[in-house]
């Protein structure tokens, strides 16, 4: 059995790299005599690791001195709550743009703690594009405390090519796009990624955050989910997920031998293109977002029947293209082509396409 190509939203594919380079040092890590796994979090082989993956995130990711970056738990979903609680305290309001599941979600949490303004949707039409809210409609800073966004749509395959126009201070569900194109840290007051879609395994949580937005929390706020606490104590208030945050740390300097963000930009940019392209120009697939905010990262598509979808999912996985099958709320297909899936990969998979096209004209 080889490796096949794995389209999957998430966990999704990793660095062959990477894992080889794990599998090396799993019984016994350099120097240590134990595994990762093994070590204590407060041992100085375990303290190298964490320092070193902070530092490849502030290097790659170019984040200036005054945001903390936090190795947390819980998933992205966990953040949902953590977001309303820590910064939800003055007005205890906060706007949310509704750009799909995630970001409805982050709404519904945020609901049971503070008033939540549903600014703008496109759950009109089936989340195909990015809501463009006109500059005086929503988030005044002397009206709500943050303005919330789902800056790569995951299950629906948009994301912002523009930030929305706001003077409240910006916080981004970057689970999906982190790392995948190059973002303006400055712009934003926080920043969160669950790892398991572009950055390592699941059981890590990347959350980027200005100093000056990591105040008291709500009360009754648990220690745990309280950004402080962890702010302070370097990711180490508790046991981190230390073999997640390893593995992060190996993506990361896979992500640095590539040339950086904007160099895997450029080759996502390049990925998208290409199915796009052949997405556009097919008789039978079709994708589902309209063009100005389609995702680099998450690729929805659809032939208009059910049955087909069904058989081509399965001729594509015989293929070893796998995991093609779309979000269970929105049927069809979807490809997700993170960091780690190789042009190859895609070119493998629009070879495909034309083939099942060819033979179910
Ligand atoms: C997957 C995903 C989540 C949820 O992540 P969990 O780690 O499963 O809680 C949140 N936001 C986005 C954009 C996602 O893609």
């Amino acid at each position: 059995m080889s490796r096949v190509y794995n389209f999957s939203a998430g966990p999704s594919m990793l660095p062959e790299e990477v894992l080889k380079k794990a599998q090396e040092e799993m019984v016994e890590y350099p120097g240590a005599g134990m595994s990762v796994m093994e070590m204590s979090h407060r041992s100085k082989a375990f303290d190298d690791i964490i320092k070193e993956a902070e530092a490849l995130v502030r290097e790659l990711m170019n984040i200036p001195d005054n945001y903390k970056v936090m190795f947390l738990q819980g998933g992205g979903s966990t953040q949902f709550a953590m977001v309303p609680l820590n910064l939800g305290t003055g007005k205890k309001a906060a706007d949310y743009i509704i750009t799909g599941q995630w970001a409805k979600k982050a709404a519904q949490e945020a609901e049971k703690f503070i008033k939540v303004n549903k600014v703008a949707s496109s759950a009109d039409k089936t989340f195909s594009y990015i809501p463009k809210p006109g500059r005086e409609a929503f988030s005044l800073k002397d009206e709500v405390d943050y303005c919330y966004i789902c800056f790569n749509n995951t299950i629906y395959g948009t994301r912002y090519t523009e930030l929305p126009k706001t003077d409240a201070p910006l916080v981004a569900d970057i689970s999906s796009n982190a790392m995948s194109e190059v973002i303006n840290v400055e712009d934003f007051a926080l920043l969160f990624a669950g790892a398991q879609k572009n950055l390592g395994p699941a059981g890590v949580v990347m959350v980027i955050a200005r100093e000056d937005m990591l105040g008291e929390p709500l009360e009754g706020t648990p220690t745990m989910l309280t950004y402080k606490t962890h702010a302070d104590a370097g990711s180490l208030y508790n046991t981190p997920p230390t073999y997640s945050i390893y593995i992060f740390k190996l993506v990361l300097e896979w992500i640095k031998s590539k040339g950086g963000i904007a160099e895997l930009q450029k080759i996502n940019e390049k990925k998208a293109k290409l199915l796009y392209d052949y997405l556009d120009s097919s008789k039978l697939f079709k994708g589902t977002v309209v063009p100005e905010d389609r995702s680099l990262m998450n690729v929805p598509f659809v032939t208009g029947n059910d049955e087909l979808d069904a058989k081509f999912v399965k001729e594509a996985a015989a293929a070893g293209l796998v995991n093609l099958k779309g979000h269970r709320t929105v049927g069809g297909m979807r490809a997700s082509i993170y960091n780690a899936m190789p042009i190859e990969g895609v070119q493998a998979l629009v070879d495909f396409m034309k083939k099942f096209e060819a033979e179910n004209a």
